[in-house]
């Protein structure tokens, strides 16, 4: 199965440093088999899709309206994702679940909105440390997939990918351990299977400190169809490296 490297560029950036960025993505285009894209803030969509529109490479957004069209100011709907040529966007990330108190049902109307519009969802799920020690991972995971599977039924839920992103090794440095990695990947192919979803053809991605120093390591866990890199994925020789162990 082909490998998929996403960039979640998270708040960060700015039109010149992008243009760098952008660029020296464009000019290193991924090995057959490995799919690249990045998700950029709403504001540098237009700017993803000049340098990168006619490449291999991919954009999307980080985050998307659980409405449509309307009289939702601030928002940002699926269509407009669509419109922009988003192939991806993420959907509960870790930061937007602490931070702005997102639930498992406004993620899954995400996914729902996503869908209907084309735009692939990115779903991220993963445990805190304290649940990580006091050892209920799977309770967490498995609360969060079937949260989503109760909203949107196995063949919506299908037609996502999920990203495993335990939030202890998210801009921590601490990149979980392979066998950890290929642990949580079954356990949320099991859940997945288990909820009627079939699970073997289903992507999962690993997030949570890839380097292009580690990415090799990550790459080769078993399950692991890639990775979704934060910090790194806005330093060129970084990103670069970590699509090329990709291929
Ligand atoms: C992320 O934000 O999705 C992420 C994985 O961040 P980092 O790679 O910086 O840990």
């Amino acid at each position: 199965m082909k490998k998929i490297v996403l960039g979640n560029w998270k708040s960060l950036g700015d039109t010149a440093s992008n243009a760098v960025l952008l660029a020296a993505l464009a000019a290193h285009p991924p090995a057959a088999g490995v799919e690249v894209g990045v998700c950029v803030p709403f504001p540098f969509l237009t700017q993803a899709r000049a340098v990168l529109e006619g490449t291999a490479i991919g954009w999307g957004a980080q985050n998307v309206s659980p409405f449509g069209a309307g009289a939702y100011t601030g928002e940002v709907h699926a269509g407009m994702l669509a419109e922009f040529g988003c192939r991806y966007a993420l959907v509960g990330h870790s930061e937007r679940r602490q931070l702005f108190a997102e639930t498992d049902e406004r993620i899954a109307d995400k996914i729902d909105r996503l869908l209907a519009a084309n735009v692939r969802p990115v779903v991220c799920v993963g445990e805190t440390l304290a649940e990580r020690e006091a050892g209920g991972w799977r309770e967490t995971l498995g609360r969060q997939v079937a949260a989503l599977a109760a909203r949107l039924g196995p063949e919506k839920l299908s037609r996502a990918w999920f990203a495993y992103e335990p939030v202890w090794a998210i801009g921590t440095g601490r990149v979980a351990a392979p066998a950890d990695i290929a642990e949580a990947h079954a356990f949320l192919r099991e859940r997945l299977m288990a909820l009627g979803v079939p699970a073997e053809e289903v992507v999962i991605l690993y997030g949570g400190s890839v380097k292009a120093d580690n990415a090799q390591g990550v790459f080769a866990v078993p399950g692991c169809d890639g990775a979704l890199v934060g910090a790194a994925s806005r330093v060129v020789e970084e990103f670069i490296a970590i699509v090329a162990a990709a291929g």
